[in-house]
């Protein structure tokens, strides 16, 4: 039997460099969110697919932004340009509770002083010592 995975801890998105519009993968848009978003920039449904749409899968999914690259809606000063209808994908997105770990772990990181790094690595050892026992 499996262990259950450690609850992550929550960060604090204004101190991190947006990694998850940048790294955390592909962002998808369905009907909904196309409508919101073309809304939000004044454009037809049409006219957002074919400037915003970036990746389509064989399956008929339309993405906005690819897997490991920047979204095309994060400005220079790491904000999202259509925040107030950025889509579903997003609204949901916390990298503290996506099922592969890694991002969190990277912004963490990156938000987190030395000295409580060390205790945060203190602690994990701590923790995989006891569950070998
Ligand atoms: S990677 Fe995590 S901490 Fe950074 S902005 Fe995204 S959800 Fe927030
Ligand atoms: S739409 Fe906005 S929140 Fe979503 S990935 Fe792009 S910049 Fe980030």
């Amino acid at each position: 039997m499996s262990a259950e995975p450690e609850p992550r801890a929550k960060l604090d998105c204004l101190r991190c460099p947006s990694l998850c519009c940048k790294v955390a993968g592909y962002v998808q848009v369905s009907d909904h969110d196309i409508r919101r978003l073309a809304k939000f920039l004044g454009l037809t449904r049409r006219a957002f697919e074919a400037k915003h749409i970036v990746e389509r899968t064989r399956a008929g999914k339309r993405r906005i932004k690819a897997e490991f690259e920047t979204c095309q809606f994060l400005d220079g000063k790491r904000r999202c340009t259509v925040y107030a209808a950025r889509p579903k994908d997003c609204r949901g997105y916390v990298c503290w509770e996506a099922a592969d770990p890694t991002l969190h772990r990277i912004a963490q990181f990156l938000q987190t002083p030395i000295v409580a790094q060390q205790e945060i690595e203190a602690t994990e050892r701590a923790g995989r010592r006891a569950r070998r026992q």
